[in-house]
């Protein structure tokens, strides 16, 4: 891959920050600036209902505090502001009308009541509940029609029917899945705006990012992002998907319930730079015996190959004991 890296943190604003939230931020910032590259952050907020009242300054205050500093915004030169998705929403639809021209999408006027009735059937007998393709070919002329009568609608990637996809991730390998379990998702929804999916996509690729660094909860999702990047001739980022942050063996770390969130443990009384620290380890173990790192040493010495493929769990005495070091 040609020029300098780009990472992203692309949080949505849903809750509170907990150390898993800031471990992502903390790795895509260092895989960036291990390479002086640029790092940037981004508001994912196309979900206005799952909005938590605060949650954003949540995100701006916990990585300024932690010297986690993006590097621009729309208003370079300015103060540097990040992107937000809900000030930006007007311009997916082009590129989803661009992907219908070019037959990886398709209009589909089906209402509630069909697809309600549709999920009923698959369900009673068994069937994962996905988009029955019903508007996959209707002609040119109909859908014309009846977009000029004004019929609602929304526009759903057509995944292919057959074969499979395979993309590579960092950490997990390549994984390979049948194109026929893919559900023909939604890219434009009915008030003409981009799903979180979609957003998603276009925006790493206008923001030229090189690697996308997130949770693996997002494995299963890529291969439908993959595919929109082959719709479109776009290059496919490096993928870093990071195990979660657990409270314990079964549970993850929650935003909504404010599971060890930074500003918690600060308040407590530990050292912003022993937090920062800490978080670094939680799945990555550095190569040699030293474990107390400044950020700008964590530059030098963090390699995302090294980060572990289990799930980290969140350990307080770990915690106390880098911070008595610090
Ligand atoms: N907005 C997503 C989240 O907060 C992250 C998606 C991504 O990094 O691609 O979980
Ligand atoms: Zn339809």
């Amino acid at each position: 891959m040609e020029g300098k890296v780009r990472t992203r943190f692309a949080p949505s604003p849903t809750g509170y920050m907990h150390v898993g939230n800031l471990r992502t931020a903390l790795y895509a910032y260092l895989v960036a600036k291990k390479d002086g590259g640029t790092f940037i952050l981004r508001i994912e907020d196309t979900d206005q209902q799952r909005k938590v009242e605060g949650a954003e300054d949540i995100i701006y205050n916990t990585l300024r505090q932690c010297g986690l500093r993006w590097d621009e915004g729309p208003d370079i030169g300015g103060p540097v502001g990040p992107y937000v998705q809900s000030e930006r929403m007007g311009m997916f639809i082009d590129y989803a009308k661009q992907l219908v021209e070019s037959g990886h999408a398709y209009y589909c006027f089906c209402d509630k009541d069909r697809l309600e009735q549709m999920k009923t059937i698959q369900k009673a007998s068994g069937q994962p509940t996905r988009y029955d393709g019903h508007c996959r070919n209707l002609s040119k002329e109909e859908v014309e029609a009846r977009l000029a009568a004004g019929e609602p609608y929304v526009i759903r990637q057509k995944m292919p029917l057959e074969g499979t996809t395979t993309f590579h991730d960092e950490i997990f390998g390549d994984i390979t899945v049948e194109n026929s379990t893919l559900d023909d998702q939604v890219l434009i929804k009915r008030d003409g705006m981009p799903t979180y999916n979609f957003a998603n996509v276009v925006d790493d690729h206008l923001m030229g990012i090189t690697h996308v660094i997130r949770g693996n909860e997002y494995l299963s999702s890529t291969p439908k992002y993959n595919l929109l990047y082959q719709a479109f001739g776009w290059e496919i980022p490096v993928y870093i998907h990071c195990p979660p942050v657990m409270k314990n063996a079964t549970e993850k770390l929650s935003k909504r319930n404010g599971d060890a969130s930074f500003e918690d443990l600060v308040a407590k009384g530990y050292l912003k730079d022993a937090v920062l620290n800490y978080i670094a380890l939680l799945g990555w173990n550095p190569k040699g015996e030293e474990e107390i790192f400044t950020l700008d040493e964590l530059v030098r010495e963090f390699s995302p190959e090294d980060i572990s493929k289990s799930p980290a769990i969140f350990d307080s005495q770990k915690l106390r004991y880098i911070n008595a070091e610090y």
